[in-house]
């Protein structure tokens, strides 16, 4: 993985970005995705979701819910937002390590986590304005 920032202009083309990184996702590949709210974490869990094969207009922002899991895809994915907590451990809130290896893991917030993941890819997004958002990938 190649770290590089990217611009979107519109939620659609934040997840046609998305979408694209997910084709080249190899199973266990955990994705740190963070920002404000409202830069568009979500949106590009969306994007990875129809990069899978899955219907994304099913990946919702969690109320309760910290762990979706979606499958019907080339991997599963599952999607993690730990915005409601304060700190936390991964193993912590249920998440399935036999999934979590065979498939694709996003977490929104991560920096809720008090243990570094290892090997994550990092993505930052930040509104800069309007439908303007600014992505590093790392
Ligand atoms: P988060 O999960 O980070 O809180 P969401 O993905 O739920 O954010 O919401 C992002 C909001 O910003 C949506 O209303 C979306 O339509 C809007 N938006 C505007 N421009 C963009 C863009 N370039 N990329 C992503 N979302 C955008
Ligand atoms: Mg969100």
């Amino acid at each position: 993985m190649i770290a590089r920032t990217l611009t979107t202009n519109s939620e659609e083309e934040t997840r046609h970005e998305a979408a694209q990184l997910a084709a080249d996702l190899a199973p266990g590949t955990v994705l740190l995705v963070s920002g404000d709210l409202g830069a568009g974490k979500t949106a590009f869990v969306r994007g990875l979701a129809a990069g899978l094969g899955i219907d994304p207009d099913e990946v919702t922002s969690p109320t309760f819910t910290l762990v979706h899991e979606y499958r019907g895809g080339r991997l599963p994915l599952v999607h993690v937002d730990l915005y409601r907590l304060d700190r936390v451990e991964l193993d912590e809130i249920g998440l399935d390590p036999d999934l979590a290896e065979g498939g694709v893991v996003a977490i929104e917030w991560p920096e809720r986590l008090t243990r570094a993941i290892p090997r994550a890819i990092r993505i930052h997004i930040r509104d800069t304005g309007g439908d303007v958002r600014e992505m590093e990938i790392a």
